[in-house]
Parts: C-alpha cells; structure tokens; sequence
C-alpha cells in the first residue's frame, strides 16, 4: 500500500463566503473541487452583516435570495455621535442576514454543484512543491493540489503570511441583542452607524427582529477602558441615539465575538501564485460595508479567470486595480475616524450628511463595471428562479 499523499485538482481552504463562491463557480463548470473548512458547523462571524447591493447581486447569481432565508430590510441610514444624530434614505435596497445562515446557505449551494466539503479539517501548512502545493491538515494528513484558492479569511496561515494592513491596530466586537418591541420598530429597516472615542461601529436588525451590535476600536482605548461589560457601557454611555435605542435591551451571548489586529487596508498585489480571495485578497475597512461584496466578486473572478486559462498573478493584478483606489480612502477614513481628527470632522461630516456618505459609499465600491453577470452554468434551481421572479 503506498502512503503518497492523496492528489486534489483544486483544492478551496476555507469555507467562508468567498470560498464557498468559488467553490460552487468551479464545480458548477465541472471541475473537481474539495474544500476545507475548520470549523465543524455553522458559525457567527464578527460581521456587521450589512449586505450591499453588489453583494446581492452576486448572491443571487449563486441562486441564493436572502430575503427567503430571513434576512430583514435596510432602507436608511443613521449616523450617531454624541448628542447628534442624522438619517438619509439608501441610493439602494440592502439587507442584514446573519452569517451563521448565510454562509452556511452558500456552502450547501457548492455541495450542490458537487464541491467536496470537508468540514472540521484545518489547513496548518501550505508549501509550493514544483507545479504544485503541498498542504499539511491537523490531523496529520497530507494532500497535494493542483491549483489552491485561498479563502482562510482575515488571519494567515502559520506558513503563509501575505503581508500586514496599513491599519492594524484595532479589535472587532460583535453581540447578538433582544431589543424591546418599541426599540425594535424604531429601529427597523435602518442601519445604524455610530462614532464613539476610539472607535466605530453599526447596529441593525438581522433575521427574527435581532439585533447585531458590532464595532471595532483601537487596542489602546480598549486597554484604557477594561473588559467588555464595561467597554458596552462606554460606548452606549457616549452616545445619547444608541443609548435610547439599547435601554434595557438584552445580550443573548454570554460573551461577544472578538477577532483582534484586523489587517485593515491589505490588498494583494505581489506575484504569488496563490488565488488569494476574499479576506485574502483585500480587507475593507468595515464601515464601508462592502467586505463581503468584496469576497463574493474576488471569488467569482478568480474562479472565472482560472477556467478561462488566466493565472493566479494576471488575476492578483487585476483585482489591485480595480480595488486600490476605494480602498486607499476607506483606510484613509478609518483611521481618521479612530482618532481625533474624526472627532474634530464629525460635526462637519454630519452638516454634509447625506451627500458625504453618499460620495464615501460610491467611492469606496467595487466599480460597477468590473462587476461580473452570473456564466449559464450557474443557474439557479428552478424552485429559486421561481421565488425570485415572484
Ligand atoms: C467588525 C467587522 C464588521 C464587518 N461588517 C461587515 C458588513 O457589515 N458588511 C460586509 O459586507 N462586510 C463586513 N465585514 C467584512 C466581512 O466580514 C469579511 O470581509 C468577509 O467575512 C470575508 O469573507 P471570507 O470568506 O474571505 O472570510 P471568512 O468569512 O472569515 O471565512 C474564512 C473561513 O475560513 C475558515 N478557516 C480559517 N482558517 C482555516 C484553516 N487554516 N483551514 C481551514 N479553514 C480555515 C474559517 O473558519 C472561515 O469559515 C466586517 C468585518 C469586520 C471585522
């Protein structure tokens, strides 16, 4: 019996959404695809799980309609600081839907398409050997692949570091809330943004009227504040909106989700020969929005520039043109909002509110035009199709 490691035409690491898009974009053009993914189950993510317009798009090209999975409406958007608060309506519809769904909807999807799923494998070694790279997993196996995407999400692999983000100095946050019925409607279909010393966050309602708190701020006012009861009460206590909106309301975890040194502003660039998608490919600072957009149309590009015969480097350049510029901005503004100088410009952001956030928005998106249209392969079940054209 011979023990040489098992041979993978295309190997996805990680089961996200920008893996699990790829994934399902390849096996749907019939290539053999496994993927591999950490986690056992469905999980939460930090995600302020704000969906946007592109990252709908692409959804549903994948035969996914949030909507029938629970998702709730956004149609506004408030902006809090202080005592101040503005609202404006969106130039689009967007919507809020947990990622323990969601994910977990757009997995199903690869299975579908006849992806291999592996779940609760982790990938601890990844090493270009010739042609090709050898993978190491936890429980000691091997396997060797032709061609990997990565799509590990925010953090790198022991063996593979892709470089630091030009803003590494903030910790996400995320809580799950019950709020009371009278905050609930006054919150519903709107996305609420908020600025608080050392940091920004947004609150919505995602599927069952709940509500997700999620934010990030720097580890240094972190230090200053203390642990979690205490850092929630600060940023409620500074803001006189998100006070009224989150009087007595109710965490339903017992702790929150954090993830530290998010590498905000990274964007591959450098000749790799990796197809780094999603969070491995570029990671947007979170108030734009966009982070998911980002890994679904990362993934499908990858996916069709490598059925079309590209390679990983014609793609990793292509993807740093079309990205560079909103994401030089969003850092630019992120951090600005991070420090005093966001303090000293937010009475000024608030008198141009909505023109400034409407500018921000389209300036900080994927460009319309590298947007791609679902290939024919890829049509949704018919029992999809249906509930979209109804
Ligand atoms: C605070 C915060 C708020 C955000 N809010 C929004 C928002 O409102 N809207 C928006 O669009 N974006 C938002 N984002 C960004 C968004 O969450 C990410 O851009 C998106 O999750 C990237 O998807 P991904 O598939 O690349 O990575 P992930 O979703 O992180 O998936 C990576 C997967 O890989 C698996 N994995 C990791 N390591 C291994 C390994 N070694 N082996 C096997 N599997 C592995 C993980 O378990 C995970 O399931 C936010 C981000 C943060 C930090």
């Amino acid at each position: 019996m011979s023990d040489s490691p098992r041979v993978v035409d295309n190997l996805v690491i990680g089961g996200g959404l920008a893996g699990a898009m790829a994934a399902l974009r390849l096996a749907s053009a019939g290539r053999e695809v496994m993927l591999v993914e950490k986690e056992r189950a469905a999980h939460h993510k930090v995600c302020g799980e704000f969906l946007s317009r592109e990252a709908l798009r692409y959804l549903e090209q994948a035969g996914l309609m949030p909507r029938d999975l629970g998702a709730a409406e956004i149609n506004s958007v408030r902006l809090s600081t202080g005592d101040k608060v503005v609202e404006a309506a969106l130039p689009f519809k967007a919507l809020s839907l947990s990622r323990h769904i969601l994910d977990a909807a757009l997995l199903t999807r690869a299975i579908h398409a006849g992806c291999d799923v592996r779940r609760g494998m982790s990938v601890e070694h990844l090493e270009a050997q010739g042609s090709r790279w050898q993978v190491r997993l936890r429980n000691g196996e091997s396997l060797l692949a032709n061609t990997v995407f990565l799509a590990n999400g925010k953090h790198d692999l022991r063996s593979w570091e892709r470089g630091e983000g030009k803003q590494g100095d903030l910790v996400g946050f995320k809580m799950l809330w019950q709020l009371t019925a009278a905050q609930t409607e006054a919150m519903r279909g709107c996305m609420e943004l908020f600025l608080f010393p050392g940091g920004y966050g947004g609150l919505s309602l995602i599927e069952n009227d709940i509500a997700n708190l999620c934010f990030v701020v720097r580890r240094s006012e972190l230090r200053k504040i203390g642990p979690w009861p205490d850092l929630v009460a600060s940023i409620v206590n500074s803001n006189a909106h998100l006070r009224h909106i989150m009087d007595g309301a109710k965490a339903l975890w017992e702790r929150p989700l954090a993830i530290s040194s998010i590498p905000y502003g990274y964007l591959a660039g450098r000749p790799s020969g990796i197809w780094g998608i999603g969070d491995q490919a570029a990671v947007i600072p979170s108030f734009t929005g966009d982070g998911m957009s980002i890994a679904l149309h990362s993934a499908s590009m990858a996916a069709e520039m490598y059925l079309s015969g590209n390679t990983a480097d014609d793609y990793n350049r292509r993807m740093h043109t079309q990205l560079k510029g909103g994401m030089s901005l969003a850092t630019l503004l992120s951090r600005a909002m991070v420090t005093g100088t966001g303090r000293r410009l937010a009475p000024i952001l608030l008198t141009l509110f909505p023109h400034a956030i409407r500018w921000i928005a389209t300036s900080t998106r994927i460009p319309e035009s590298a947007l791609l249209n679902a290939p024919a392969n890829l049509d949704p079940p018919s029992t999809l199709r249906r509930t979209h054209i109804a």
